[in-house]
């Protein structure tokens, strides 16, 4: 299986941004990529595993995403110590809506439904 890494190779949409794109209504569907982790990161140690390559990653839950995903707001829980490539990766640009189209992304968020049953007396 191919891992996918976020990527700093230019392209040539590279300078069009989406201003209609927003995190805040994004499955955070970038975190679900393989990010490397540089000796120059502070990010916490427990949530870095190694591959079997020798690459120092974020972590993925079972879920497929990184461990640092806060899943009740769906945005990164260690935000000010993330990795240098996730700064880089920029709301609305080309790799972002690559995986937004790669992850097939419908721009809402599940908001779990409760149903509630009326008692039929
Ligand atoms: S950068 Fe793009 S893919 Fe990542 S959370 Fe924001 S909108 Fe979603
Ligand atoms: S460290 Fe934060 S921004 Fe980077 S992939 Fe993980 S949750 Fe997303």
């Amino acid at each position: 299986m191919s891992i996918e890494h976020i990527s700093f190779e230019s392209r040539d949409d590279d300078h069009i941004v989406d201003p209609t794109v927003s995190c805040s209504a994004c499955d955070a569907v970038c975190c679900r990529l393989t990010v490397v982790v540089m000796p120059e990161d502070t990010v916490p140690r427990h949530l870095v595993e190694r591959t079997a390559q020798g690459l120092d990653v974020m972590a993925h839950d079972e879920d497929g995403w990184c461990v640092a995903v806060d899943h009740t707001r769906m945005c990164c829980s260690i935000y000010d110590q993330r990795p240098d490539i996730c700064r880089k990766f920029a709301m609305g640009s080309a790799y972002c809506r690559a995986e937004r189209k790669a992850y097939g992304h419908r721009n809402d968020r599940e908001i779990p439904i409760t149903v509630i049953q009326h008692g039929g007396t």
